[in-house]
């Protein structure tokens, strides 16, 4: 811990590099944001970058009366936010959307500094967070009621959808920017006000979406951050009764440990939880397009996703033809600092990732697993980054924890199969159902897949499947409710039923 206030620009040599890294260097924030101000804990905790080690930075950690002072704050904001009309609502969040979208590049170069992703990957990552601000911007004027025709003599009955309250968002540090805006953006829209508390390996991506937040006026109180202890923030959102939803995006066993300290509260809770995703390739795919659309849905934010493909299928007549291909493949990667153009895998998100991806590759090995292929880590050998070569493993049986686990790293676990049921059924043998992808030609298979596979978004033909208009979300283990979409409002609304009778006049007719 460091008990430094402010941000020194001489702090360590890689707080210069963010520094200079920033056309804007107002975005880098280091304090919490409750009720408009930027609020210092007495803590500080550094921020790491992956592709060196080196200190980005210091965020500081709040009391736990700090925290509920936030909730206290987003509470009193929610009285006027929601009275507010949907078009001034909207107003405010197409400011916010307009100035994240004026500032992409400054926020693409922090993430990179505090994630690992590569520059690319990151522009797309703001562009895609983005989105949903300007989504749920125009779905706020839509956020129709019905009305029902009525069942009872002369009432008029309908429906009309109320904010929840004060929304805690719980976000990971996989998509620091995305899995901030799809939660905060549906909820501000529909009149609801978030606290939000990100991922303690980024929190300076998170907020910057801050400082941008109150650079586009919106009022005090209606979007605050909190850092800190995981545990603690947590706690405070979960136990309070002001905070009437929770929305959490990150692993499948803090779901858990969340959805049963909310229970107390009967929060309605949304969870975006892991995945375990199946890669089909069907008889009649194009083997060469097949293996790249493979690699591409591996090894994107270096495996790090909760869409990366986790298995890949491959039928046995085509087995050998696919992994000549994917193993090339694989030795084309450039392992690398996220900054240089010429990397196409960046760090993972630390050291303990190294090593968690070490053991799942040394328990495949040891159960009989081969390395097919590796990327050279020969340029980053010198540097202090948490590196892990893109791996290609065959050889996987069923007992592997490579099969079994996100793996949440890039190594790619490629099976052969014998017919479409049982690929089927090896793909739904998990307890995961967040998102499956397909590949082929014959409509009869593929229509066989899409109806047999247990996950909430099956994509065929496509490693791009995420988007603002889109229900993103998991069945099983993966999670609860849908993020994006016109769904997107469901997880931070209530309907209310109207009963509009008719008092019998003084007739009594
Ligand atoms: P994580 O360890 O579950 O952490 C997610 C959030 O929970 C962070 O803000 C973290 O805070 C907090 N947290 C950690 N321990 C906690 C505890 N004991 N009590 C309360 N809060 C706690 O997940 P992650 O490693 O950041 O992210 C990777 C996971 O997210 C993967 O499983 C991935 O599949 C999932 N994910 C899912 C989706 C989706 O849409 N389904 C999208 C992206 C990621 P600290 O950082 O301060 O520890």
């Amino acid at each position: 811990m460091n008990t430094a206030q402010q941000f020194d620009i001489d702090d360590s040599k890689a707080n210069h590099e963010i520094m200079t890294a920033l056309d804007d260097v107002k975005l880098l924030r280091n304090l919490a944001y409750i009720n408009g101000k930027w609020v210092s804990g007495t803590e500080f905790k550094p921020v790491i970058n992956p592709a060196n080690s080196e200190i980005v930075g210091y965020f500081t950690q709040l009391s736990q009366p700090q925290i509920t002072s936030a909730v206290d704050a987003a509470d009193t904001a929610f009285v006027s936010w929601r009275q507010l009309s949907a078009d001034a609502r909207s107003d405010y969040l197409l400011n916010w959307y307009q100035l994240i979208l004026n500032a992409k590049q400054d926020l693409a170069r922090l993430m990179v500094i505090e994630q690992g992703k590569t520059l690319a990957e990151a522009l797309g990552e703001v562009e895609y967070g983005a989105s949903f601000v300007r989504w749920f911007a125009e779905e706020a004027r839509r956020s129709y009621g019905e009305t029902i025709p009525s069942h009872i003599a002369n009432a008029q009955l309908s429906t009309i959808r109320e904010p929840i309250g004060v929304a805690a968002l719980i976000t990971p540090w996989n998509f620091p920017n995305a899995m901030i805006t799809r939660k905060a953006a549906a909820a501000m829209a529909i009149g609801c006000t978030v606290v939000i508390k990100p991922a303690s390996e980024t929190p300076f991506s998170a907020l910057a979406l801050a400082e941008l937040a109150d650079r586009a006026g919106i009022p005090a109180g209606v979007f605050n951050i909190v850092t800190g202890k995981a545990s603690t923030i947590s706690h405070v959102l979960c136990q309070s009764d002001k905070v009437k939803a929770l929305s959490f995006t990150g692993s499948t066993p803090i779901g858990k440990l969340l959805l049963s300290d909310a229970a107390a509260t009967v929060k309605k809770c949304s969870m975006e939880l892991g995945g375990n995703a199946p890669f089909i390739v069907l008889p009649d795919m194009d083997i060469q397009q097949a293996a790249q659309a493979a690699c591409d849905a591996k090894f994107q934010t270096s495996g790090q996703d909760c869409l990366a493909a986790n298995r890949i299928f491959v039928p046995h007549q085509q087995f050998d033809a696919f992994i000549d291909h994917f193993a090339t493949l694989v030795t084309q990667q450039s392992v690398g600092n996220g900054m240089q153009d010429s990397t196409s895998v960046g760090p993972l998100i630390n050291h303990k990732a190294v090593e968690k991806a070490q053991q799942l590759l040394n328990d495949a090995l040891i159960k009989g697993a081969t390395v097919t292929a590796q990327t050279d880590l020969t340029a980053v050998q010198e540097c202090e980054g948490s590196y892990f070569p893109p791996t290609l493993l065959t050889g996987v049986t069923e007992d592997m924890d490579v099969y079994r686990q996100e793996n949440f790293c890039p190594i790619a676990a490629v099976m052969p199969y014998s017919t479409v049921e049982q690929v089927i059924a090896m793909s739904n043998d998990t307890e995961y159902g967040l998102a499956a992808y397909v590949y082929g030609h014959d409509i009869h298979q593929i229509w066989q897949c899409l109806r047999g596979l247990e996950f909430g978004m099956v994509s065929v033909n496509s490693v791009k499947m995420t988007g603002h208009p889109i229900p993103f979300g998991g069945m099983k283990q993966s999670g609860l409710g849908r993020e994006g979409s016109k769904h997107g409002f469901d997880e931070f609304s209530e309907i209310k039923y109207c009963c509009l009778g008719a008092l019998p006049t003084a007739s009594g007719s």
